[in-house]
């Protein structure tokens, strides 16, 4: 490539809202042939908010989200926002919790009030070897609307479950559609229920479907591709997308995002707008037009 002709392209893409780290992503991403995204913050906004709450037998509403709001006071996670957030508006004061413990990519737990409390998905629940059929059932219906469920498990009891709706990104959909015409097979990533991820992805244009991924998955996966001959970029915004943007042949960071997202990555959308790789795309083409 010669500098001046990169040095265009970054200007352009810098006014288009993308930010290209250097030539080498600019080049690298005219040979993409998958596309990653994440979900939660990529193809979401990453605001969720409380949609409902379902108790089992005997159990208030209100006292299983005080116990989850209490549980989340001590994590940073997206999810963890919108519990708390409900719990305020609902006029609700949260308990101290004590043993806090944050089980990546599944929930979290502690001591509240003297019993053993753990707020998660189904992969806690498993662990801790707790079930409830009845709101497994009221989970599904949750998850087939696209909302994230997370269990409240007290001692050795579900009581109740709490979801979240995190709406997709109004540009979501028309960017996906045009980046499938440019070639790409389209693949969503997410640490999200599997029907969940199911329910998203019915509403949107794309290939494959990877749920349930615990975090230090998502950059396994982009190698097992890579092995397989693929050459991938890797759309995401949060501190767990890191590992895989950095592994990806070009990482792309939402603008919106974690710092060590965007750190790690080759493009960067500032707005987190996905239409942003629709237009990288056709410079990173044209660039490299220019060069042969
Ligand atoms: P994502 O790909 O959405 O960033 P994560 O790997 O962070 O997913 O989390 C996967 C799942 O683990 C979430 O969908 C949620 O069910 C559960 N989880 C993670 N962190 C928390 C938390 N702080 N509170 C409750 N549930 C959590
Ligand atoms: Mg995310």
């Amino acid at each position: 490539a010669t500098p001046m002709s990169i040095m265009t392209a970054t200007g352009r893409g810098a006014q288009m809202g993308v930010l290209i780290k250097n030539a080498e992503a600019l080049e690298r991403f005219a040979k993409v042939d998958t596309l990653i995204v994440d979900k939660t913050g990529t193809l979401t906004e990453g605001k969720p908010k409380l949609a409902s709450i379902t108790t089992a037998k005997a159990w208030q509403k209100n006292d299983v989200l005080c116990l989850a709001a209490s549980l989340e006071r001590g994590s940073e996670h997206p999810l963890a926002e919108a519990i708390l957030a409900g719990a305020t508006e609902r006029g609700l004061d949260t308990s101290p919790v004590s043993d806090f413990e944050a089980v990546t990519g599944k929930g979290v737990r502690g001591m509240v009030n003297g019993k053993a409390v753990a707020l998660g998905n189904a992969a806690l629940m498993a662990e801790l070897e707790l079930r409830s059929e009845s709101l497994e059932q009221a989970a599904n219906k949750h998850r087939d609307n696209g909302e994230t469920v997370m269990f409240l498990a007290v001692e050795e009891t579900i009581v109740g479950l709490v979801s979240v709706a995190d709406p997709i990104k109004e540009t979501t959909s028309e960017a996906l559609k045009a980046l499938r015409k440019l070639g790409f097979r389209i693949v969503m990533a997410t640490g999200d229920n599997d029907r969940t991820a199911r329910a998203v992805a019915s509403k949107l244009d794309i290939d494959e479907i990877r749920a349930d991924v615990l975090p230090a998955d998502k950059a396994q996966i982009i190698k097992d591709m890579q092995a397989h001959g693929h050459r991938v970029a890797m759309a995401g915004d949060g501190v767990n997308d890191a590992p895989a943007l950095a592994q990806a042949d070009v990482g792309i960071a939402m603008g919106t995002g974690a710092d060590v997202a965007i750190e790690s990555a080759g493009f960067t959308l500032v707005k987190g707008d996905l239409g942003g790789i629709v237009r990288a795309r056709r410079l990173s083409l044209a660039t490299m037009r220019n060069i042969k």
